[in-house]
């Protein structure tokens, strides 16, 4: 097994439906839940900068697809981890920390709403919600008394968007309910993961055995090695980026050497190793910008180390339908999240723990000019690995 499970968007032929043994892993849309009885409210996914709504950017149930043991303790025998955020950029930039959220869910095996022995139906939610974003829905519209809404702003949004003033007076369409929900929601993918493929095999298959770490890090510094020598090599690369070169972002080049393996990556998988046991880096985008030990506070419920589980990549952005362009757009190199290495369970029985968020960004460089000047250094890099050939192929016939 590899070390590091990916997560790929899959568009969706049909709606995804959903059973408490067979929980999707999904991006965007409404929430599924784990607890068919208590869902997370507005109130607990207020954007703490424009007090807005965050909405599911993804949900992860790590035992399913990402094939990673998580039935200890028994109390979190079936176990979901949401992310939300804010979907204003503007917020972002203004104070990340205050734009993200993630919680945890977790079931025993034996538990109040499903029994083992009676198979796994699909899940009925029995908490009202909200009929626009999913979540709680804890009002309900005064005039025909059955839409519930999470949040005035809610119930507002669906009143102006038109769909909720067609449904009260009995002239909705199906299309104009979709319609509104889609300027609500982030459009929603199935995740489907696969295992990394090892440094040397890109499209290695599945049956191949990867994940030594020591052997990716020989690989990584090797190209590292060889783009530092390029820069000397090159002097005339070097002097477009002067700035860059000057102090070369090891982690980004590191990253970006990774995220080829699988460029279409939106999410890693990685929680502990259970080849040694020893916690995973995330795969950071840059070198400023990572946690400090103390951003990653210990579980305020079990006071125990919580560790990286999952990160979103930028490669996520692409598939949320986000104008790059737009002065508010979303953005981010990396989202991590980082959470209770021991699955607790407050005696109090409550429903959704919260759990760490971080936010990196590529350097100040900015993506694009580092991506285009790591790209020079590959260019660069091809000639000097297979410059013999080249020199060959361009040498003219001697007489
Ligand atoms: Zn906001
Ligand atoms: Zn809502
Ligand atoms: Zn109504
Ligand atoms: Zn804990």
């Amino acid at each position: 097994m590899s070390a590091v499970q990916l997560g790929f968007a899959e568009p969706l032929d049909e709606p995804l439906t959903y059973t408490i043994d067979d929980f999707p892993n999904k991006i965007g849309g409404k929430p599924f839940w784990l607890n068919p009885e208590k869902v997370l409210k507005g109130d607990d996914l207020k954007c703490g900068v424009c007090e807005k709504t965050m909405v599911l950017l993804l949900q992860t149930n790590p035992s399913k697809q990402f094939y990673t043991p998580e039935d200890e303790p028994i109390e979190a025998y079936h176990r979901v981890l949401y992310l939300f955020c804010c979907m204003n950029g503007t917020c972002h930039k203004t104070r990340w920390r205050d734009c993200f959220k993630a919680f945890r869910s977790q079931l025993p095996q034996i538990n109040p709403y499903f029994n083992p022995a009676e198979g796994t139906p699909a899940i009925e939610i029995k908490a009202r919600l909200c009929h626009l974003c999913g979540l709680d829905g804890s009002k309900q519209c005064a005039r025909c008394k059955t839409t519930r809404y999470c949040s005035r702003e809610h119930q507002l949004l669906d009143w102006n968007l038109g769909t909720h003033k067609a449904q009260c007076t009995g002239t909705a369409t199906a299309s104009s309910v979709s319609s509104a929900i889609k300027n609500v929601l982030f459009p929603e993918y199935e995740l489907v993961s696969e295992d990394e493929p090892g440094a040397d095999k890109p499209s290695a298959d599945d049956d191949d055995v990867s994940g030594d770490e020591d052997e990716d890090e020989h690989a990584d510094a090797a190209l590292e090695t060889k783009l530092a020598n390029v820069q000397i090599e090159e002097p005339d690369a070097n002097e477009k980026y002067e700035d860059t070169d000057v102090d070369v972002d090891k982690a980004f080049l590191r990253f970006q050497n990774r995220i080829l393996r699988e460029p279409e990556q939106v999410v890693r998988y990685s929680r502990i190793s259970y080849v040694d046991g020893h916690d995973l880096e995330p795969l950071f985008v840059s070198d400023i910008g990572k946690p400090a030990a103390e951003d990653i506070t210990p579980c305020p419920h079990c006071n125990g180390r919580r560790t990286f589980e999952f990160q979103a990549m930028p490669q996520l952005l692409n598939v949320l339908n986000i104008d790059h362009y737009s002065a508010d757009a979303l953005d981010w190199g990396t989202v991590i999240v980082y959470s209770c290495l021991a699955n607790c369970q407050p005696a109090d029985g409550q429903p959704y723990m919260e759990e760490i968020v971080w936010r990196q960004m590529f350097s100040e460089h900015g993506m694009g000019d580092s991506a285009k000047a790591a790209l020079e250094r590959e260019a660069a890099l091809k000639k000097v690995v297979a410059p013999a050939a080249s020199a060959e192929e361009n040498l003219p016939e001697t007489a």
